[in-house]
C-alpha cells in the first residue's frame, strides 16, 4: 500500500557539504594565480597525512588515480596476481588491471561485507604480489588478520579505504592506502585523490608518476619515467583542506543521522548497521540488508518503489565479478562468489549526507515501510 505524498519530495543519495568558508578558500586560489603545483596542494598534503596518522599523503586527480600510482609504485605488473574484494566499486579491481596485473577475487564475510581473509589466504598463489582490500562502507577490513597472512607470504597490502576518511586506522595498516573524494565522500572537491604512506620511496615514486614522469626535482621538461598527468590542482586542493579541517564535525553529523535511522528502522525485515554504532566507523552511507526470504529482484522493484516516492536509493554494490565488462572479459557467472553475491542482491543505500533532516530521514523511512510491504516483505529479520 502506498502512501500519500502531498508534496513530491527529491531526497538524493548524496549531498556534498560545502559551506562559505569552503567557498572563500576557492576565491583565494583564484586570487592568487597559482592554480596547478602551487603552495595548496602541500598545504593539504600535510594536513591529510597528519590527520591520517601517517608520513605522507600525495594528492591525485581522483581515487581510481590514487589505486592505480599505488599498484604501479609497488611495481606489480603482467604475470602478477592481486588478491582483492568483488563487492566493491569497480576501481579496486580496475586499478590492477591498469597494470597488466589479474585481480583474484576471494568472497566476503557476510555479516562485515568486508574481504574474508580465510578465503584471502586461499586464493594465494605463487603468482600473488598484494592483497587489496577495501573498508567498505567506511567500515575497516579485517587488517590485523591481512597483515599476518601478508607477512606469512611475503605480500604487499593496499587499502582502498576511499569510504573510509575519518574511520581511525584507515589507510594505516597497509603499504599504502587510497582516499577518494568524490562528492558523494565525507569531504569533497568533487574529483580529486589522495595515496597516504609511510614509505617516502612510494610517496616518492607516485609524485613522479602523477607529475608526467619528471624527476622530483621538477626540471621542467625532463621525463624520467613513463608518467601521467594525475595532478590535482591547488583550487582543489584548497577546498579540500578547508573541509579537512571540519571532518569531525562532519563525520559527527553523518553519525546523528545514522542513529536516527537506526531509531526508525527498527523492527522493520531488515538487516541494519546497528552494530557499527560502536566501532568509530565514518559513515560513508546507510546501507540496509534485505531478508533472506525476500523474493528475486526484491531489491530492484523496492528501489524502483523508493524512487516513486521521491527517495533516490543506491544499488550498492554489484559484485564487480557480475559487470558486464568483467563477465565478458573473464567468462565470470553467478555462482562463484555466492557471499558477495547474496549480499550484492540485498544491500540498498538509502539517502545520506549532513544535509538530512529529521523530516527526510522520517520520509525515507516511510516510503521504505510501504515498499517492503508492496514486495510482500514482511515479518522478523
Ligand atoms: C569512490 C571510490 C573509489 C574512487 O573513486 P573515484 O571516483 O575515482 O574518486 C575507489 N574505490 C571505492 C571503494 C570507492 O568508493
Amino acid at each position: 500500500m502506498a502512501f500519500p505524498v502531498a508534496v513530491p519530495l527529491s531526497i538524493p543519495l548524496a549531498s556534498p557539504e560545502i559551506d562559505e568558508s569552503d567557498i572563500r578558500a576557492v576565491n583565494e586560489v583564484l586570487r592568487s594565480g597559482n592554480l596547478s603545483c602551487g603552495p595548496w596542494v602541500e598545504r593539504f598534503e600535510s594536513e591529510l597525512a597528519e590527520r591520517v596518522g601517517v608520513r605522507e599523503a600525495v594528492a591525485v586527480s581522483n581515487g581510481t588515480a590514487a589505486l592505480h600510482l599505488i599498484v604501479k609504485a609497488l611495481g606489480i605488473g603482467p604475470e602478477d596476481e592481486v588478491v582483492t574484494t568483488p563487492y566493491s566499486f569497480v576501481a579496486s579491481s580496475n586499478c590492477i588491471l591498469f597494470e597488466g596485473a589479474r585481480p583474484v577475487f576471494a568472497d566476503i564475510d557476510p555479516l562485515t561485507y568486508n574481504l574474508d581473509p580465510a578465503a584471502a589466504e586461499a586464493a594465494i598463489t605463487p603468482r600473488t604480489k598484494a592483497i587489496l582490500a577495501v573498508d567498505v562502507f567506511g567500515r575497516l577490513a579485517d587488517w590485523p588478520a591481512l597483515d599476518a597472512i601478508a607477512r606469512k607470504h611475503g605480500l604487499r597490502l593496499i587499502d582502498d579505504c576511499c569510504e573510509a576518511l575519518g574511520t581511525p586506522g584507515a589507510g594505516r595498516a597497509a603499504a599504502a592506502g587510497a582516499f577518494g573524494f568524490y562528492p558523494n565522500k565525507q569531504i569533497t572537491s568533487g574529483e580529486g585523490g589522495a595515496i597516504v604512506t609511510d614509505d617516502g620511496g612510494l610517496a616518492a615514486a607516485a609524485r613522479i608518476l602523477r607529475n608526467q614522469g619528471r624527476t622530483a626535482d621538477r626540471r621542467f621538461m625532463v621525463h624520467e619515467r613513463l608518467g601521467y598527468n594525475y595532478r590535482l590542482p591547488d583550487i582543489l586542493c584548497a577546498l579540500l583542506s578547508s573541509q579537512l579541517a571540519r571532518l569531525p564535525e562532519i563525520v559527527e553529523r553523518r553519525a546523528r543521522v545514522a542513529a536516527l535511522y537506526n531509531d526508525r528502522l527498527e523492527g522493520l525485515p531488515l538487516r541494519l548497521p546497528t552494530a557499527w554504532r560502536n566501532e568509530g566507523v565514518s559513515w560513508f552511507v546507510y546501507v540496509v540488508e534485505l531478508p533472506e526470504r525476500a523474493p528475486a529482484q526484491a531489491k530492484e522493484r523496492v528501489i524502483a518503489d523508493l524512487a516513486e516516492h521521491g527517495v533516490a536509493a543506491g544499488a550498492y554494490f554489484t559484485p564487480i565479478h557480475l559487470q558486464p565488462f568483467y563477465r565478458s572479459a573473464f567468462g565470470y557467472r553467478e555462482g562463484t562468489f555466492p557471499r558477495a553475491e547474496y549480499v550484492g542482491a540485498r544491500t540498498i543505500a538509502l539517502p545520506f549526507s549532513t544535509r538530512l533532516q529529521g523530516a527526510d530521514v522520517e520520509h525515507v523511512c516511510r516510503a521504505l515501510r510501504s515498499a517492503l510491504e508492496r514486495n510482500h516483505i514482511g515479518g522478523p529479520v
